[in-house]
């Protein structure tokens, strides 16, 4: 059974999954809005993915007993200066992810929680595969920048991004 001090951390961890996939959404909205259809395509993936992230944390907590408690899913940014602005925001937003998820960690090895800190690992791993796909994306909008031509086939190459599992 979690303690009150993981569940607490679990939930937390949950509302930061939903607040990501809130603002992948948002970013989502931005790209359609530029009609940058790949970009939005590739963002709504990613919310979706965060979403399975969230119901992930969801089945752990009900499976070890604990209880879910929903937390408010603050506002999201919705306006930026450029896509790469946007994907910049993007990684940031990544890296905050992983520091929390560490912060998980660090408690479940604090308080004895083994398999917390197991649950938490695939956590641990998807967050270095999600902070390099982003960071390609950063480096290579940073290549084209000022490009439309390149912004194009950017836009056309993110639109093949298919679900996790359909790769
Ligand atoms: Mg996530």
């Amino acid at each position: 059974m979690l303690n009150e001090k993981l569940q607490q951390a679990l939930n937390d961890q949950l509302n930061s999954e939903f607040s990501s996939a809130y603002t992948y959404l948002s970013l989502a909205a931005y790209f359609e809005d530029l009609e940058l259809n790949g970009f939005a395509h590739w963002m709504k993936i990613q919310y979706q993915e965060e979403l399975m992230h969230a119901e992930r944390v969801y089945a752990f907590i009900n499976d070890r007993d604990g209880r879910v408690r929903l937390q408010a899913i603050a506002e999201p940014d919705s306006e930026w200066d450029s896509p790469l602005d946007a994907f910049k925001f993007a990684l940031e937003g990544e890296r905050a992810l992983s520091k929390k998820i560490y912060a998980v960690v660090n408690e479940a090895l604090a308080e004895g929680d083994h398999a917390t800190h197991t649950f938490m690992q695939w956590f641990v791993n998807e967050q270095v595969e999600e902070e390099a796909i982003v960071r390609n994306i950063v480096s290579d909008m940073e290549l084209i920048i000022e490009s439309r031509d390149g912004l194009f086939l950017m836009d056309r190459d993110l639109a093949s991004r298919r679900p996790q599992g359909e790769e």
